[in-house]
């Protein structure tokens, strides 16, 4: 397995297995990697020929009162997972390299960043397809993985590929979760035990609301009711958002149908995690 640092060098290598005839399939991650992270690239082994892995804790997508300097970081953990995973090549580029002095270009992908997390993390989205954009171009990646835990940002990361013409075909795969339902993310090491057990309620609260959907409710606002007060009862949690929007629009919807997607960021203690499921 190789690691770049240099993002001339990784281009150019990238370059070169094109030249090659060689595809190359991309998993962009921030790193401390998990089981989610492992399930990309599992899935990038078997899509290209070159699986590049790049981590990168992209300063332009965290709010100034936001974790980045806290962000969970273990560089020597997550290259033994992705030798372990068949990674080919990890990149690991630095903040003045992606953001060089003078930086001044940025990709914003309109309305569907007006909502939910967009919303309560203003310039986040402009981070996000930002860098993904510049990765994009330097490793050349044919085809992309992308997690449906993170829903929006792979509904935003879909439109900016289809607007600016990305010739990257991008991938969405499932939630990965702990045994307990917990969802998969690096954030949860911030957790105390007591606030471990009461992150539970957001998987809960997506199982709660299958269940009403499945017995017949048909009232997004009936089944928020619900889960409003469930989530409230967790001392620790204070809910950010809880919608029930449209998967493509992310608009939100009155009555419950095969498109409906619940979406919630809710802040356990000081740490805020997020999750969504389709309700039919
Ligand atoms: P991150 O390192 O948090 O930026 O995530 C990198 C990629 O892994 C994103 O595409 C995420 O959506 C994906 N991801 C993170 N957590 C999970 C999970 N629990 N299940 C599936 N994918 C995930």
């Amino acid at each position: 397995m190789d690691i770049i640092s240099d993002t001339d060098q990784m281009q150019q290598r990238a370059l070169a297995e094109k030249r090659a005839g060689r595809s190359i399939a991309f998993v962009p991650t921030m790193g401390f990697l998990h089981d989610g992270h492992l399930s990309l690239l599992q899935e990038g082994r078997r899509r290209g020929d070159l699986l590049v892995l790049s981590i990168f804790v992209n300063p332009a997508q965290f709010g100034p009162q936001e974790d980045l300097s806290s962000y969970p970081r273990d560089m020597e953990r997550d290259l033994a997972i992705a030798r372990q995973a068949g990674v080919d090549l990890v990149w690991t580029p630095t903040p003045e390299a992606v953001y060089p002095p003078g930086y001044a270009t940025w990709v914003d992908v309109e309305g569907l960043t007006d909502t939910l997390c967009g919303a309560s993390r203003p310039g986040h989205f402009r981070g996000v397809t930002t860098v993904v954009c510049k990765l994009f171009n330097v490793v050349q990646a044919d085809v992309a993985l992308f997690g449906q835990k993170d829903f929006q940002q792979l509904a935003v990361i879909r439109r900016m590929t289809i607007d600016l013409n990305l010739p990257v075909e991008i991938v969405g795969l499932p939630i990965v979760r702990e045994a307990d339902g917990l969802a998969m993310s690096s954030r949860n090491v911030y957790l105390s035990a007591a606030q471990r057990q009461q992150a539970l309620v957001l998987s809960q609260a997506l199982a709660v609301a299958q269940l009403m959907v499945q017995n017949g409710v048909t009232s997004a606002e009936e089944i928020l009711t619900t889960l409003r007060r469930l989530i409230k009862a967790k001392p620790e949690a204070r809910i950010d958002y809880l919608q029930i929007c449209h998967q493509q629009t992310l608009q939100d919807q009155v009555a419950i149908d095969t498109d409906s997607v619940l979406l919630m960021a809710v802040f356990v203690g000081k740490t805020r995690l997020i999750d969504n499921g389709f309700l039919l």
